[in-house]
């Protein structure tokens, strides 16, 4: 079978490798569809401080059961899959406290190889975040359970209700799922800070009220619309970036008594400065959210299942998996949101 390995941090392979064979508790999934992401973005850049290269490359994808372990009984051959590509240990301090996005086996035992034909889903992640995909919903969708459940988590650690008004930096995959998530959720006064018109584009189609063009749109402008909307700095902001200058630049949207919500992870070893007043003395809440827990994994398969939350806006092509180079250099081009990758074509 075909296997896209990442090497070293800008040059991958693709190989030919034995499909898998599933050990007890395992199934191997033929792989229907796979996603790009921002952090296959990152990793392909800059290689990333808890995966270890040379790796299979790509862990958002869905597709069909093409081989079933011993006492694997709630799946059949052929049945289509969903999954999220880790899951905790189960028994831990964190998993006790249902933390098991903080669990150490979490990233340890993460799944690599989306961008292969076939992989194999480890015991622990077939009794925990597999799930049937159902008929209506496309393997392209279902490959977004991953970044949904980040951004489910993310939700869940803050305070907001259908007044809030919210600000989201970023028109990447993740703030984008984030307008979609909101809008579900009762929010309305959502603003997006990004930049490119596919992004930005997406953004309106998914629900946000207000969209700036931050390469065209200076601070003082996107404030006093805001203000003109709201009548406020917006009492949520969630940075999507992972740029350390946008970090430093979230604190000081928020309203005074607001919460920013860190969401793009930075470089290895990155610092940021702020104002000590801009936090105390405005009583801000800063927060951050690593990853996701089998219980935001469950309400985005919920959501995404039940078809209240179209997604479709985010996949901006799809190209087989033979023509890698033109998906990594898209992807390296920012033009497009997510990739679609196809293995079997
Ligand atoms: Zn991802
Ligand atoms: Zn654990």
């Amino acid at each position: 079978m075909d296997q896209l390995v990442l090497v070293e941090p800008g040059r991958v392979e693709l190989r030919q490798v034995p499909i898998p064979e599933p050990g007890p508790g395992e199934v191997i999934l033929r792989i229907e569809a796979a996603l790009t992401c921002g952090t296959d973005l990152k990793t392909y850049r800059r290689g990333h401080p808890k995966f270890k290269l040379p790796m299979p490359f790509g862990h958002e994808f869905s597709g069909t059961v093409w081989a079933l372990g011993e006492g694997v009984n709630q799946f059949k051959l052929g049945e289509p899959l969903m999954l999220a590509p880790t899951a905790p240990c189960g028994h831990c301090y964190y998993c006790q406290r249902q933390l098991g996005n903080l669990c150490a086996y979490t990233m340890e035992t993460m799944i690599h190889g989306g961008y292969a034909q076939y992989v194999r889903l480890p015991r622990h992640i077939v009794a925990t975040n597999t799930f049937i995909k159902p008929s209506g919903l496309s393997f392209l969708e279902a490959a977004l359970l991953e970044p949904l459940s980040c951004v489910v988590y993310g939700a869940q650690q803050m305070e907001f209700n259908p007044s809030s008004k919210v600000l989201i930096i970023g028109a990447g995959p993740i703030g984008l799922l984030y307008v979609a998530l909101l809008r579900r959720y009762g929010v309305s006064q959502i603003a997006v800070l990004g930049r490119r018109e596919r992004r930005l584009e997406a953004a309106a189609q998914l629900g946000a009220e207000l969209i700036f063009d931050e390469s065209q749109t200076s601070r003082d402008e996107v404030e006093r619309e805001l203000y003109r909307a709201w009548q406020t700095l917006p009492q949520v902001v969630i940075e999507c970036t992972g740029l350390p200058s946008v970090w430093e630049e979230a604190l000081t949207w928020a309203a005074p008594g607001g919460q920013v919500m860190f969401f793009g992870g930075c470089a290895s070893g990155t610092t940021f400065n702020f104002p000590w007043e801009s936090v105390l003395e405005r009583n801000l809440t800063l927060k951050g959210a690593f990853h996701f827990t089998p219980q935001a994994v469950a309400q985005s398969y919920e959501l995404l299942a039940s078809g209240r939350l179209s997604l479709a806006p985010l996949i901006s092509t799809t190209l087989p998996l033979s023509q890698y180079p033109t998906i990594l250099s898209l992807l390296e081009s920012g033009e497009y949101i997510k990739i679609g990758v196809l293995p079997q074509n």
